[in-house]
């Protein structure tokens, strides 16, 4: 029987998973409120933080009132010269005791991170942990070997970081931004993403547990308007943004003419490019990872898949085999390849886009080895195929676990049409020729390009992206540059 026309795995009885629920109690309190100067302030105006996985409320949150941003500015303001004149190996040690601390308090944050935005347990035990404990260790390892970074030259910090963070990974978004600045001798206020404070209050305990000067680090939570406010504060030297491109172009406006200094880690429509000669079955893995690492929800996300036309119909059928594989449930058990979608707001994104392809002209196909939760914000990951270039869903970023198919004949033909794009984050390239690889690599228009693999991370790797993707790099000694003035 052709692989296609089987019914899926778990309609023939096959994979079925004991529950292996994450079992780890960590309390999480009623409310949450802002951390400003070393302590925290219970705020005002709460609103309900939601449980992805199972759509029900999680916990409160209060929304920083202009007065509350002012005096996180301020305290930032007042712990600046302390911090910056601090020996810089006393720097460093901070950061070592966060990341140490963070390692030992690991699982508490993978249960919290992984109940407060919907990705797999295995995820945030395995990646997004690990990875933000490894972000604040690397740059503890630069507070003091900076200085000798420019030869000649002195390297000063810039003074406060207003920093907003999405919603897709909380906590390692929340270590890429603090963890450079606070190395380089700036000062901090963060805002996290209205619908993932959680972690981020979680940092602030671990602050206060390593006693870290209070102002050093402040942490305000709400909406978008309180990220405006924030990114707008004229106490600020410096502002850093991760989301979408629509709100980085309006903090592009607000800061223009500014003289503060900015990055913007935007979004993206990567391609992952498979030619002929790859080494299929690794490719699959790789173009799995590249949509459903994290529901999708990943800025770099290989949104886009490229393949050769001969290999074309063998692929898919190899790549709809995989993903029968998966399970898509609970995010809290063990098992899950796929947790829910941060948010039921996300999930009609993703179930429009799904839609508009489907009325643009695409076939679509859904699989998994189980059947979704009746609870919760889920969505099956999800392959269009018959798109063309100009379609919605060939162009815009969906955000969610949908895989876009397109097919090229040519390496010439697969360049034009992965830089056929506004974006420039990211894109992958799968081909056994060493040589095919480099050219192809160099002809993307892409901040950072994977070959043979996706979605690889390394805190000494710089990341970041061109065009309507932003500008700035996180990551590596480039990391450090967008807090700090060579003088
Ligand atoms: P946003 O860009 O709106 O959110 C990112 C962060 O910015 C959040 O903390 C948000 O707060 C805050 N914010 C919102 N409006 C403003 C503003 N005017 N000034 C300053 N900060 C602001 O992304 P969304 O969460 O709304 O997601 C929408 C789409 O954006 C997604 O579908 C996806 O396509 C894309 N996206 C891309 C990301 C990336 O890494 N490239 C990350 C997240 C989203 P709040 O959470 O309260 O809205």
């Amino acid at each position: 029987m052709n692989p296609d026309e089987r019914p899926p795995l778990h309609l023939r009885g096959a994979l079925k998973f004991a529950p292996a629920p994450e079992s780890v109690p960590v309390p999480i309190a009623p409310r949450y409120g802002h951390f400003i100067d070393g302590r925290f302030v219970d705020g005002d105006d709460p609103f309900p933080v939601i449980e992805p996985g199972t759509g029900q409320p999680l916990t409160q949150v209060a929304s920083a009132r202009p007065d509350e941003i002012d005096a996180a500015v301020r305290a930032a303001r007042a712990a600046f010269p302390k911090w910056s004149g601090l020996p810089a190996l006393e720097r460093g040690k901070y950061l070592y005791r966060i990341a140490r601390r963070l390692q030992d308090r690991a699982r508490a944050f993978a249960v919290v991170e992984t109940r407060n935005n919907g990705k797999p347990i295995r995820e945030t035990r395995d990646v997004d942990v690990p990875l933000a404990a490894q972000h604040f260790f690397y740059y503890a390892g630069w507070a003091d070997k900076l200085n000798y970074a420019v030869p000649g030259r002195a390297l000063r910090p810039l003074g406060v970081a207003g920093q907003v963070i999405p919603w897709n990974f909380p906590l390692l978004m929340a270590a890429w931004k603090i963890a450079p600045a606070l190395a380089a001798g700036n000062t901090v206020v963060l805002k996290p993403a209205e619908t993932t404070p959680l972690t981020a209050m979680m940092l602030a305990e671990l602050f206060q547990e390593i006693d870290l000067p209070p102002g050093v680090v402040n942490i305000v939570n709400g909406a978008g308007p309180v990220g405006g406010h924030l990114v707008a504060h004229t106490g600020l030297d410096k502002v850093a943004f991760t989301g979408s491109t629509g709100v980085g172009r309006n903090i592009l406006r607000t800061l223009a003419g500014s003289g503060r200094k900015l990055t913007l880690e935007l979004g993206g429509k990567g391609a992952n490019i498979v030619f002929a000669d790859a080494a299929l079955d690794q490719a699959v893995e790789g173009v799995i990872n590249g949509i459903f690492f994290n529901q999708g929800h990943v800025c770099c996300a290989g949104s886009r898949l490229l393949l050769e036309e001969s290999i074309a119909d063998d692929f898919l059928a190899r790549l709809r085999r995989r993903i029968e594989t998966l399970v898509v449930g609970d995010p809290l058990d063990k098992n899950t390849d796929i947790g829910a979608i941060n948010s039921a707001r996300q999930l009609a994104t993703v179930q429009r886009y799904v839609q508009r392809g489907v009325d643009e002209g695409a076939e679509i196909w859904q699989g998994a080895a189980c059947a979704i939760p009746d609870r919760g914000y889920f969505h099956l990951p999800t392959l269009l195929t018959g798109v063309q270039q100009s379609d919605t869903v060939a162009r815009e970023e969906i955000f969610g676990p949908v895989l876009v198919v397109l097919t090229f004949r040519t390496p010439d033909e697969a360049v034009k049409k992965a830089n056929d794009t506004e974006y420039g984050l990211a894109a992958g390239v799968w081909s056994e020729k060493t040589s095919k690889l480099f050219d192809v690599a160099h002809a993307l228009n892409a901040g950072v390009v994977w070959a043979n693999g996706y979605n690889l991370f390394d805190p000494a790797s710089p990341f970041g992206g061109i065009r309507h993707s932003g500008f700035g790099r996180e990551g590596g000694v480039a990391g450090l540059w967008p807090y700090v003035e060579v003088a």
